[in-house]
């Protein structure tokens, strides 16, 4: 799991989890835990659909995640998405292992690659692709990597399409408080250390390594919900050790940080916990996702589908990749 990693995680900033004095500080209690099914995305690589089970109410003001993969290609087996319109909400591409290229209409695109992320708001539309490169293609190889929906509030469901690269090496990164995890912060604050990537909505988005047998505490947003995905590995959340693995997603209810431990012993390949932790203030309007439109009623979805048959989405640029 390459993504981005350090030599000596005590070198690093530590969180502090401590409370000022005289305060109550809370573990957020694990209210609900779900199993992510396997599926088939774009022109079908095999994904994991993080949020399916869970209440929409609890993930606001996210709406939908992937990961995808972790695959290991054979040589021509590589899959990406054809050219598809977005409205409504903005994309959150992070790749650990493997490349993607990205390319939009509205001249946004690059390639993403090991720790890598790509912040891509659709605002009122946009079209966009996302493939390996030929010669991933014809190598094959690792692929993981994580795909967020991140709403948008009907303020700015219409706003102008807007596209951030992050690169592995401007993510923040901490080390728990003994420094027996590895924190990457994407987006947002942690123990006010903040991350690189900017969103309309504010979120926190962090990458976590655990070692076996390590606990960690990490204060939280009080006004953001708490999600916790495993992307690898065995152990526990809350205080009161609710056991998770590979594909669990765990909603915290509300507290001022989290806590969850690997465990001491790891069952697959790595020694190591792979968590990514997900929160943000809740938009708190209605949701009307279908396809690859996420908006307000069902008129909006309809007019985003007649907007998008009459080219007002966006147009496919001359030359663009997989044309
Ligand atoms: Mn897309």
């Amino acid at each position: 799991m390459p993504a981005v990693n350090v030599e000596d995680i005590l070198s690093l900033p530590k969180i502090l989890v401590e409370p000022n004095s005289g305060e109550q500080f809370a573990s957020r209690p694990v209210e609900l835990v779900t199993s992510a099914p396997s599926g088939l995305e774009g022109e079908g690589f095999p994904v994991r659909r993080a949020f399916a089970g869970v209440p929409m109410s609890a993930l606001d003001p996210f709406v939908h995640m992937d990961q995808m993969g972790e695959v290991n290609y054979a040589p021509g087996e590589p899959k990406g998405t054809p050219w598809h319109p977005h409205r409504g909400f903005e994309t959150v591409t992070y790749i650990i292992d493997g490349i993607f290229i990205h390319q939009d209409s509205n001249g946004g695109g690059g390639r993403i690659t090991n720790g890598d992320t790509q912040w891509m708001t659709a605002g009122g539309g946009i079209l966009h692709i996302e493939t390996p490169p030929e010669e991933l293609v014809v190598s094959g190889g690792l692929f993981h990597g994580i795909q967020l929906w991140v709403n948008l509030p009907s303020s700015l469901k219409m706003a102008p399409a807007r596209y951030q690269d992050i690169r592995a090496d401007s993510v923040k990164l901490l080390a728990s408080s003994d420094g027996g995890a590895l924190v990457r912060v994407i987006a947002g604050d942690i123990g006010g250390h903040s991350g690189p990537g900017i969103t309309h909505t504010p979120i926190t988005m962090a990458h976590v390594s655990v070692q076996k047998g390590a606990q960690v505490k990490i204060p939280w947003n009080k006004d953001f919900n708490s999600l916790i995905y495993v992307l690898e590995g065995e152990g526990d959340i809350g205080s009161t050790n609710v056991a998770v693995k590979t594909g669990n997603l765990g909603v915290f209810g509300e507290g001022d940080f989290l806590e969850f431990k690997a465990n001491a012993k790891q069952n697959g390949p790595l020694e190591t916990l792979e968590v990514l932790l997900l929160g943000g203030a809740p938009i708190r309007e209605p949701v009307v996702a279908y396809g690859p439109f996420v908006m307000n009623t069902r008129e909006e979805i309809q007019k985003a589908f007649s907007d998008f048959e009459a080219g007002r989405l966006g147009t496919i640029p001359a030359g663009a990749i997989g044309t």
